[in-house]
C-alpha cells in the first residue's frame, strides 16, 4: 500500500483534508432497498426528461419554450410574453413545495430526485464504476502509478463522460428548440446556427467539468437550497441519523459491553458527500440513505436489528415521539392552499385568444348626413396552438348597426392583428352610455367566444 493510499484510507470524513484541499470522494458501491427506490426514480425521471419533447399535446410538445418566436407550450396550452406573469405562480410554487417538502421530509428532494444526483449517481457514477472497479481498487489504481491499465480506463471514462454530457446538452436544448430544428441543426455546419452551437459547446463543457470533476462540490459549495436546510428543517422533520444510544460505545462484535456499532465504517465509504453520519445530522448530507443501506447489510450480517442508522426525526432518534403535523406544517399548508387555489384562477383567467376593442386616438367619431359613425379597432391575438379562424359578429341593438372590412379572419398560432371595426346609429336615436359589443368567435371552438365592448360616443356626450 502506498502513503497516498494510507493517507486516502486514514484521513477524517468529508471531502476536505486537513490540509484545506479537495479529497475525492471514492464512494463505495451500496445495495439495499433505499438504493433500489432511487435506481428506479433515477431511471424514470432520465426516461421522463428524454421523453418529454417527443409527447405531443396540442400538437406541440407538452413542454416547450420556444424562446426565439416568445411562445410557450405548456400541456396543450399556449402562452406568449404578455403571460409572463404566470410564470410567478409556478416558480413560487416550486419553491414552496420545496420549503413543505423539506420541514417533512428534509432532503428528499436532493437525496432522490435533484437533477445533480440522479445524473451522477445514475449515470456518471454508474459508468465509472463499471471501467474502474469498486471503491478500493479505484482509490489504489489513482494513487498508483500511470501504467496502460490506467489511462486506458481513465480514457475511456472521460470520452464516455463526455459523450454523455454532449447528449444531455442537447436533450436540454430539445426544450428550447424544436425536434425538427434540433435535428437540422446537427445535420449542417455548427457555423450555420453558431449561437445554438456555442450554447451547447458551453453547456457540455459545464456538465462535463461538473460531472466528471465538481460533483458534491455542487451541493457542499453552490446550492442555496443546501445552505437553508437548518432554517427549513425542526426537530421533526424526517432525515437520517444514526442512533447514538443503540450504537455507542462502539465495539467489536463480541464486545457484550459495547453498542450495537461494530464501528465497520461502512457508513462512510458508501457516503457520496464522505461525512460519518454518526457525528450527527450534518448540512453535507443530502439525505441519499445509501448509509442506512449500509448499516442494515452490516447489522444483517451480525445478526442484530436494522435502523442503526435510519430515516428518523431528531426527536425520534432521541426516543421520544415524533410528531408529522405540527403548528408550522398547518400554516405552510394553509398556505400552500390559499397560493393553489390563486394559481388555479390566474390559470383559469387565461385565454385561448385575446380580443380587445379600441378606440384609435385622435378620431372619437364622425358625422355623416345623419349618422354617427365611430371607427373602432380590434386588436385579436391567437393563442391556440394552430392557425384559426375568428368570426365576427356585431350585437345589434340601442339602434347601432355594424360594419367589419374584414368579417372572418385567419391568423397563426401567437400571432395577431389590428382589425378595423365601423359602428354607426342615426343621430336622432343616440343616447348616453351607448356601448358597442362585437362578438368573436373561434370557428371550430365556438364554446371560447367572447363579447368585447367598447362606450359608443357622439355629440350629445
Ligand atoms: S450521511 Fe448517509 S444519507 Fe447523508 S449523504 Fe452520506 S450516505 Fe447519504
Ligand atoms: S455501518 Fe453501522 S455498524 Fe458500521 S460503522 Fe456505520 S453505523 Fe456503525
Amino acid at each position: 500500500m502506498t502513503k497516498e493510499h494510507e493517507d486516502l484510507e486514514a484521513q477524517p470524513s468529508g471531502s476536505l483534508s486537513r490540509d484545506g484541499s479537495r479529497k475525492f470522494v471514492q464512494p463505495a458501491d451500496v445495495r439495499g432497498r433505499f438504493t433500489f427506490r432511487r435506481d428506479l426514480i433515477f431511471a424514470f425521471l432520465i426516461i421522463l426528461l428524454v421523453a418529454v419533447p417527443f409527447i405531443h399535446m396540442g400538437g406541440h410538445p407538452v413542454l416547450f419554450l420556444d424562446v426565439e418566436h416568445r411562445q410557450f407550450f405548456l400541456f396543450g396550452r399556449t402562452f406568449n410574453a404578455q403571460d409572463f406573469w404566470l410564470s410567478f405562480f409556478i416558480l413560487s410554487g416550486v419553491g414552496f413545495a420545496l420549503i413543505v417538502v423539506t420541514t417533512a421530509w428534509g432532503r428528499i428532494w436532493c437525496g432522490y430526485t435533484c437533477p445533480q444526483t440522479v445524473f451522477l449517481e445514475g449515470v456518471y457514477r454508474r459508468i465509472e464504476r463499471i471501467l474502474e472497479g469498486p471503491r478500493e481498487r479505484r482509490i489504489r489504481r489513482n494513487a498508483g502509478p500511470w501504467n496502460v491499465d490506467k489511462i486506458w480506463r481513465k480514457l475511456v471514462k472521460h470520452l464516455l463522460f463526455a459523450a454523455v454530457s454532449l447528449v444531455l446538452a442537447h436533450v436540454f436544448l430539445s426544450y428550447f428548440v424544436s425536434l425538427p430544428a434540433l435535428t437540422q441543426m446537427v445535420m449542417h455546419s455548427p457555423a450555420e446556427h453558431a449561437e445554438a452551437f456555442g450554447w451547447v459547446a458551453v453547456m457540455s463543457v459545464l456538465l462535463y467539468a461538473n460531472f466528471a470533476w465538481f460533483r458534491e462540490q455542487l451541493c457542499l459549495v453552490v446550492c442555496p437550497y443546501g445552505r437553508l436546510q437548518s432554517v427549513l428543517t425542526d426537530d421533526d422533520s424526517l432525515v437520517i441519523g444514526y442512533d447514538t444510544a443503540r450504537g455507542e460505545p462502539r465495539g467489536k462484535v463480541k464486545d457484550t459491553s459495547a453498542g450495537d456499532c461494530i464501528d465497520c465504517g461502512r457508513c462512510v465509504k458508501v457516503c457520496p458527500t464522505g461525512i460519518d453520519i454518526r457525528n450527527g445530522l450534518q448540512i453535507e448530507c443530502i439525505g441519499c440513505a445509501a448509509c442506512v443501506d449500509a448499516c442494515d447489510e452490516i447489522m444483517l450480517k451480525v445478526k442484530r436489528k436494522p435502523g442503526l442508522v435510519r430515516y428518523d426525526s431528531l426527536l425520534g432518534l432521541a426516543g421520544k415521539p415524533r410528531r408529522f403535523w405540527r403548528p408550522r406544517l398547518a400554516f405552510y399548508a394553509v398556505l400552500g392552499l390559499v397560493g393553489l387555489v390563486a394559481a388555479s384562477v390566474a390559470f383559469h383567467s387565461h385565454t385561448n385568444f385575446e380580443a380587445n376593442l379600441l378606440r384609435p386616438r385622435g378620431a372619437p367619431f364622425a358625422t355623416t348626413e345623419g349618422e354617427v359613425r365611430n371607427t373602432l379597432d380590434l386588436h385579436l391575438v391567437n393563442k391556440y396552438s394552430d392557425a384559426t379562424t375568428f368570426r365576427l359578429e356585431g350585437i345589434h341593438g340601442d339602434a347601432l348597426t355594424y360594419v367589419f372590412p374584414i368579417p372572418e379572419i385567419t391568423l397563426g398560432s401567437l400571432a395577431s392583428r389590428h382589425i378595423p371595426v365601423m359602428v354607426s346609429i342615426p343621430e336622432a336615436s343616440l343616447q348616453p352610455r351607448l356601448r358597442a359589443h362585437v362578438r368573436v368567435v373561434p370557428i371550430g371552438h365556438e364554446e371560447d367566444s367572447v363579447i368585447v365592448d367598447e362606450p359608443f360616443v357622439g355629440p350629445v356626450h
